[in-house]
């Protein structure tokens, strides 16, 4: 069975614990893989290598720091194919959605980081006291955490910041997807980062994860994850000063209105709901539909979620996949029973699908109000609910009701309606007639149990990097 070590100091290792935890194929539930369960002494290897690769790496000018990332992206794209394979059979993601979308914007990710290396700069200030400017310095070493949803795109989105800044890097990616990160240490390897600047550790969060964060030398974390672990991640690096940005779960509205042109964007409304399995944190799970047209819109959606063609990753024909995991199938299959239990009507899904693997059925409910579990907790899988509103006010409380606050996409064709919305909706992140359009240049991130901080362009570089003012008499 194939095998996911460690990448430490520019070798593959094998975990201190010398234990091996399972990978499974989630379109098949069966194990296909084993992967390193890292603990604190992989940790710590990894983290005197990345402190031994540091002053070199720091010294680079930020121009062949730049280049050095370029040549990833560059090696990256070359093997997209590869690299896309080996998404779609760790995550269980639709081939064509790990070849067409995600791996192609972690390529993306290393291409504007290699950018932002040379363009990032540093404020000056005077004619109040001084000569005042800006040194903005690499912390040292880093930790990064990512999760199963998007692992490479995640992994590349914070890893790749952290070097352009000039910092050096232990990551732990996801135990339950490891494969893509683990090709790409050894991609990285070949296309001639140094050894020591990105160590990665495997294993599971408390024994490899918990050790990262609680690793004095490591000076600052950079997390995505659910809520509960943030929370964790906090409350650990709290008593140590620890820098920590933190992009958690999200419960995300849909807003629709009578006056949008919705018949034309349905198929992007749908996937907004379903991509993934509506395994994105991204995806809007609450979908909020003006009276006037809610009956025809909510036949219209049923009718695109009946259309859904669920099957096997490699299969060209197949646009959804499974659930990522028996524990995460379980935990979505559990809250629609509780979305039932609730009072809520299931218009369609709401069953495991005849065949392998953790398949849930896309679905919809309706008749359920704000304050229910099923509308404020996330279930992170194709699930949505839909609820009516008669005008903007009720539409507006309705989107910012909960404790999440990470994106919203609105659908208006009224240009006031949507400046006001996207000022006052409760979100990082405001779409309008659009959804998952990015440009790598704005902050990304959301409020409230969303999380803290952003990343993103310039936000990225200033978390990985130490202001310093330096004030000269004049
Ligand atoms: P998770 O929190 O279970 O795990 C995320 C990562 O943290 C994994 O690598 C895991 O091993 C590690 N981890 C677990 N416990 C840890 C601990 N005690 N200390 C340190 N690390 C630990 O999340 P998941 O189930 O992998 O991912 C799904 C969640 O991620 C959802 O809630 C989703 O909304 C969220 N997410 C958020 C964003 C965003 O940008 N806001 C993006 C993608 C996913």
């Amino acid at each position: 069975m194939k095998r996911f070590a460690n990448f430490i100091g520019g070798k593959a290792c094998e975990p201190a614990s010398g234990a091996w935890l399972k990978v499974f194929d989630p379109a098949r539930a069966e194990p296909w893989a084993e992967v390193a369960a890292g603990d604190a002494r992989d940790v710590d290897d990894a983290v005197n290598a990345a402190l031994a690769a540091f002053p070199a790496w720091a010294a680079l000018r930020n121009s062949e720091r730049s280049r050095h990332l370029e040549n990833l992206a560059r090696a990256l794209e070359a093997r997209i194919e590869d690299f896309a394979h080996a998404e779609a059979r760790n995550g269980g993601k639709p081939y064509a959605l790990a070849r067409e979308v995600e791996v192609p914007r972690a390529v993306s990710n290393l291409r504007f980081f290699a950018h932002a290396a040379t363009q990032f700069a540093s404020e000056s200030h005077h004619g109040e006291a001084g000569l005042n400017y800006t040194l903005r310095q690499p912390l040292g070493v880093v930790g990064t955490i990512s999760p199963w949803n998007l692992p490479l795109y995640l992994f590349t989105w914070k890893i790749a910041p952290a070097l352009a800044a000039g910092n050096t890097v232990v990551a732990k990616p996801s135990e339950v997807t490891p494969a893509t990160a683990a090709k790409f240490a050894e991609l990285a390897h070949e296309a001639g980062l140094p050894p020591g600047v990105l160590n990665v550790v495997h294993g599971g969060g408390v024994e490899a994860g918990e050790a990262i964060v609680q690793h004095d030398a490591v000076r600052a974390v950079s997390f995505t994850g659910s809520t509960a672990v943030g929370r964790r991640i906090a409350g650990i690096a709290g008593p140590l000063l620890k820098k920590v940005s933190l992009e958690l779960g999200g419960k995300n509205p849909t807003l629709v209105f009578a006056d949008s042109d919705w018949r034309d964007h349905l198929d992007l409304i749908a996937r907004s709901t379903f991509q993934n399995s509506g395994q994105i944190c991204l995806c809007g799970s609450r979908i909020l539909v003006e009276r006037s047209i809610f009956s025809e819109f909510r036949d219209a959606l049923v009718e695109r979620a009946l259309a859904l063609r669920p099957g096997d990753p490699m299969d060209p024909d197949a646009n959804l996949g499974p659930l990522v995991s028996q524990a995460h199938f379980d935990k979505v299959t559990g809250a629609i029973e509780r979305a039932r239990d609730e009072g809520g009507k299931v218009l369609c899904g709401d069953h495991r699908l005849d065949r392998p693997g953790w398949f849930v059925a896309p679905t919809l409910i309706e008749g359920l109000g704000p304050d229910c579990a099923t509308n404020t907790e996330e279930i992170f899988g194709p699930v949505a609910t839909l609820q009516a509103f008669d005008n903007d006010d009720e539409a507006l409380a309705l989107a910012n009701a909960g404790d999440y606050g990470l994106a919203a996409s609105v659908w208006t064709r009224d240009l006031a309606r949507a400046h006001r919305l996207g000022a006052e909706l409760r979100a990082g992140i405001v779409w309008i007639n659009t959804w998952l359009k990015r440009d790598l240049r704005t902050p990304f991130g959301g409020t409230g149990h969303s999380g803290m901080g952003r990343e993103g362009g310039l936000e990225a570089m200033r978390f990985f990097t130490e202001p310093r003012n330096v004030c000269i008499a004049i």
